[in-house]
């Protein structure tokens, strides 16, 4: 068995397959791939790569040129720009390609969860009910709730780097995690929180604020996950190292 799997990342899923495939005795060669958003980016076990491919047909080129052999897309779900150029690429070159997408969260009989198609929908509900936001977006979201000059947001990056253009009333956090439902439910509390604006991004330790949303009766706006493009999906890690096994052993 040998071969080049590259992994699309920036989530814990693709590092978790880089640790489950990097460094075995198979003769596969793993490259993690990461867009490079954060400065100090925890770069995973195998070779890693950072930065943009330039597009479709930059991915393709790299592609080609790396000989890579088969393509898993661990990409976040809201990052549906690489998803596509992957899928294209894949499809042009006759690679197999593996979408790795973590499962969505769904509501329980505790949650109070409106969900949303956008923001312009989400920012209508908190003209509506809220004065104080928790606002648990990535700092590239945050521009369409600029303008609410009446409300307050708590912001809180992975970085301590405010967001461009910053709403009127806020106050930013730097914090990477991993968070827990205690740790949430006393910072909703401190901050006086009567909604949590997020994405329905899926996973364990992002859903901490939720648990803690339920427990203290807090409603939550949830942006839904925007459609990908068809093909082979698994949900864990695990699975995506055995298609990945079983890709190159034919
Ligand atoms: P996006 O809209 O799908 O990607 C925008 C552009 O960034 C892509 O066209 C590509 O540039 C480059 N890019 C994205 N992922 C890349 C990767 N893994 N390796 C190399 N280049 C990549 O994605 P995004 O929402 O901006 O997110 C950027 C990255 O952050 C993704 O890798 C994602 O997994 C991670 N992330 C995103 C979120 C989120 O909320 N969106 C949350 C956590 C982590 P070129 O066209 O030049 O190739």
């Amino acid at each position: 068995m040998s071969g080049t799997v590259l992994i699309l990342g920036g989530t814990a899923e693709a590092a978790a397959l880089a640790r489950l495939l990097a460094g075995g005795d198979d003769g596969l060669r793993i490259v993690s791939s990461l867009a490079g958003r954060t400065a100090t980016p925890r770069l995973p076990p195998g070779e890693s790569r950072v930065g943009g491919f330039g597009g479709e047909d930059g991915l393709r080129e790299y592609l080609r040129r790396e000989a890579v052999s088969a393509v898993v897309d661990a990409t976040h779900p809201f990052a549906g720009r690489m998803g596509g150029n992957a899928a294209r690429a894949c499809a042009t070159l006759g690679l197999p390609l593996l979408r790795l997408d973590r499962p969505a969260w769904v509501a329980g009989p505790s949650d109070r969860w409106t969900g949303v198609e956008d923001w312009d929908e989400a920012i209508a509900h908190l003209r509506r009910a809220s004065s104080r936001v928790f606002l648990a977006l990535g700092r590239q979201e945050l521009a369409a709730f600029a303008g609410l000059d009446a409300l307050w947001f708590l912001l809180r990056f992975a970085e301590e780097a405010p967001p461009l253009p910053p709403p009127a009333h806020f106050t930013l956090i730097a914090d990477r995690g991993p968070f827990t439902p205690a740790g949430e439910r006393a910072l909703l509390r401190r901050h006086a929180i009567d909604t949590i604006v997020c994405r329905n991004s899926g996973g364990t330790a992002a859903r901490a604020k939720l648990e803690a949303a339920a427990e203290l009766g807090l409603p939550v706006i949830m942006h839904h996950r925007p459609p990908r493009p068809g093909g082979p999906c698994v949900g864990s890690a695990e699975e995506a190292a055995a298609w990945v096994r079983k890709t190159f052993s034919t």
